[in-house]
């Protein structure tokens, strides 16, 4: 349990990347990016997504018909694949399963030459799946919510975290809303994680109901936004920082700095497009030390014991 195969975590050499069959397919036919695109893409930001997804558990969206087809979600290993590690973890049955694991450039193009478009970690590390060393707090807006406002809620959130000491990130997901990104040093069980993402999301909405809710069945309220906790769980991925996203014009899930939020215009204001030139322009990387911080949920148990 929990442990990756040992040829993965051995030192080798570089390997390369596998031959990239029907480069010229398009995949997002609306901006006209082709499979060559997309491994292109991943190639340029190979340096800032790695260490977002590498040795981690990964769920992946693969997309054979380009963006604007069906496409599937997969957690498991599978036959064909030769550069991809894997994890054999337990899953919520009690069974054993092999989960997908990344370890380097080649096995991250090897799922790109099978159609992956979108990356989705967990936030434990496989080699120790029980411990979470990333809270997400992924604000998801009902319709009708102008995005100021999620924008709104995404500093709230930064600022309660605060008052807990916890230093938080800004992810802008691609998509319609934001996460906050929480790591924990050391890591934690997934249970209290579990509880203090609950707990958190319910204060926020009882302190503020007509901007927040909580329940997840009444997600997409309009209006309101809400305060997805569900990410915290063992199991539970969100989207790796510089992942795709399979929606119209490429998206791309990207780490901010809490300075950029102010002029930040939507959720997928960054695409496959202007990404990598971006990445060139500005080498300091947002999230920088997000990996040296040391914090945990203490302050949060100890204001809650009587
Ligand atoms: P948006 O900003 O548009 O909400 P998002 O990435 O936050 O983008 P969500 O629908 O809120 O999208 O989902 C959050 C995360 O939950 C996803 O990134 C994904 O990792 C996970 N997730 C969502 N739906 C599923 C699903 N059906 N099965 C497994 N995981 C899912
Ligand atoms: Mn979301
Ligand atoms: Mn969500």
């Amino acid at each position: 349990e929990g442990a990756t195969s040992k040829s993965a975590s051995r030192k080798a050499p570089a390997r390369a990347a596998p031959r990239l069959s029907s480069p010229g397919k398009l995949i997002f036919p609306d901006i006209r990016a082709t499979k060559q695109d997309v491994a292109d893409y991943y190639l340029a930001v190979m340096d800032r997504l790695l260490p977002e997804i590498a040795g981690r558990p990964l769920s992946i969206i693969r997309c054979p018909g380009g963006a604007e087809k069906p496409c599937f979600f997969q957690k498991h290993h599978t036959p064909g694949l030769e550069l991809v590690s894997f994890a054999r973890l337990k899953e919520e049955a009690g069974n054993n399963a092999n989960y997908l694991v990344v370890e380097d450039a080649a096995g991250l193009m090897e799922l790109v030459q099978f159609n992956a478009l979108e990356f989705h970690p967990w936030g434990a590390r496989a080699d120790s799946p029980d411990l979470a060393d990333r809270v997400v707090f992924d604000l998801d807006p009902g319709p009708g919510v102008p995005f100021a406002e999620v924008k709104r809620a995404a500093t709230h959130v930064r600022r309660l975290l605060e008052q807990l000491e916890l230093e938080s990130f800004l992810r802008s997901t691609g998509g319609k809303g934001l996460h906050v990104v929480v790591p924990l040093d050391p890591g934690c069980q997934w249970d209290l994680v579990k509880r203090f993402a609950h707990g958190f999301a319910d204060a926020l909405a009882r302190s503020e109901p007509r901007r927040f809710v909580s329940v997840a069945t009444l997600k997409l309220r309009p209006k309101k936004i809400f305060v997805d906790y569900l990410r915290n769980s063992r199991g539970a991925t969100s989207v790796a920082s510089y992942s795709l996203r399979a929606r119209a014009g490429a998206p791309v899930a990207l780490p901010l700095a809490w300075s950029e939020l102010p002029r930040l215009k939507c959720g997928d204001a960054f695409t496959i497009k202007d990404v990598p030139a971006r990445l060139k322009r500005r080498r300091k990387d947002p999230w920088a030390g997000i990996d040296k911080v040391k914090q945990n949920l203490a302050r949060w148990a100890d204001d809650r014991s009587p």
